[in-house]
């Protein structure tokens, strides 16, 4: 059996999305593997711009298995929404092209309920959070107080269950937040709506990937944000609350026992970041909101608009390191067309010393960028399909990222639709 990863090497929305997309041609199977509703990846293909959240990006290529794997926030209400919004645009979606993890818990109403109480309780030290629910419902999820998607298989089990997190539940709302309790008639309608409509994309898909396996299919992992957004390995606690990356793809997806063959990182040519936390190459006032309407850094859920600046070599270096990156995909370097210098965040300095160590996250505020300069290229690159195609400063740039990150760049990407890709 041969597999990818496909995972993100920094904040998050380096498109990764563009690359499943392209990616997916040579595979039978696209599994996301973690995270919910809360980013939006951006596919443009043959059936027009989407902003796919929960859906894997394998869907809509016919003939494409793809699967929502236990470690996801599975949001019904929002996934069935996106589901709507595929098929309006001629997207086939059923139960051959979609398999939803009954292992994969379910995101209920009073999650998001609950983000939005915390972040306004945090107030100016709120995390940033999209409110969607997410972490309300790791939390609970590891706490083992909410419900997997196969128990609406089984309704008057999954009645008694409910019964049993409402009693808890309302503890909190009311009591912590002085928020309305829900009752069980509200929380059986969402159920007999919701639930009901996903229900039949619901099944075994540990079972579905060993058959899978064994005839030989090719597997894709799809990642949700990047290596800094991580729990665990991110920027803690201005990140997600689940394991983004490709060491984990195989445990959220239902296939444990797999190896990653190959994980591709997706580097943005700049970066980019949603939300609070340090951001130690961001940029202000005018340059940043060139580089933004450039980029269109716009966050595809939310439409807030994103921090920008130029790459950081230290925190990509260690993104790639935390993925085990066997090869990156270089997208978006058709933005910096626009920019005659073209500036690269080499090290840091922190506490008088220059270093080349992504720090400790409660260091990371204290980080100041060492910036260095490249020669920029001053033309539209966004038709070249070849390596010979690019002009020496674009090549020059691509190397030096290259070099300075220690992984090779597989893929460059110099625009947003499927062939805008210059393959090495
Ligand atoms: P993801 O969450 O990592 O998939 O990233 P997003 O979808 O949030 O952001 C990527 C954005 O950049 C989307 O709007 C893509 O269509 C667009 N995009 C991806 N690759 C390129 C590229 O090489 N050039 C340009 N101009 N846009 C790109």
């Amino acid at each position: 059996m041969s597999n990818c990863a496909i995972v993100g090497i920094n904040w998050g929305d380096e498109g990764k999305g563009r690359m499943v997309d392209l990616i997916t041609q040579d595979y039978d199977v696209v599994i996301r593997y973690q995270g919910g509703g809360n980013a939006g990846h951006t596919v443009v293909n043959e059936f027009g711009k989407f902003a796919l959240h929960l859906l894997p990006s394998g869907i809509f290529r016919s003939g494409v298995v793809n699967i929502l794997g236990n470690g996801v926030a599975l949001d019904c209400e929002s996934l069935w929404t996106e589901m709507e919004d595929v098929r309006s645009k001629g997207v086939a979606i059923t139960p051959e092209s979609l398999k939803i993890s009954d292992r994969a818990s379910l995101l209920l109403p009073w999650h998001r309920d609950l983000d939005g109480l915390e972040e306004a309780r945090l107030k100016d030290k709120k995390y940033g959070s999209t409110k969607q629910g997410i972490a309300p419902f790791y939390s609970d999820k590891y706490q083992k107080k909410t419900v997997m998607a196969g128990e609406l298989l089984y309704p008057e089990h999954l009645e008694a269950h409910l019964r049993d997190l409402l009693e808890w539940k309302n503890l909190t709302l009311t009591k912590v937040y002085g928020a309305k309790p829900y009752t069980m008639v509200e929380l059986m309608d969402w159920m007999a709506d919701f639930g009901e409509k996903i229900k039949p994309f619901i099944c075994d898909t540990g079972a579905f990937l060993q058959q899978a396996s064994a005839e030989g299919k090719k597997i894709l992992f799809e990642a949700q944000l990047g290596s800094l957004r991580d729990l665990d390995y991110g920027i803690y606690p201005y990140t997600t609350s689940s394991n983004a990356i490709a060491a984990y793809a195989p445990v959220g997806s239902g296939a444990p026992w797999v190896k990653i063959d190959d994980a591709v990182g997706v580097v943005k040519a700049y970066s980019s970041c949603v939300g609070e936390g340090p951001f130690t190459c961001e940029w202000f006032g005018e340059e940043a909101e060139r580089l933004r309407e450039a980029g269109g850094e716009y966050g595809a859920k939310t439409g807030r608009p994103r921090r920008v600046g130029p790459i950081d070599l230290v925190a990509t270096r260690y993104g790639v390191s935390v993925q085990g990156a066997t090869a990156i995909a270089l997208t978006k370097l058709d933005v910096l067309s626009y920019m005659d210098k073209i500036p690269v965040c080499a090290h840091y300095t922190l506490d008088g010393k220059q270093t080349d160590a992504f720090p400790f996250p409660a260091l990371l505020a204290e980080a100041k960028p060492v910036m260095e300069f490249m020669d920029g290229w001053n033309c539209d690159i966004s038709g070249a399909r070849k390596w010979e195609d690019l002009p020496p400063a674009a090549q020059r740039y691509v190397e030096m990222v290259e070099q300075a990150i220690g992984c090779h760049i597989r893929y460059v990407s110099v625009g947003p639709e499927r062939d805008s890709i210059v393959i090495r």
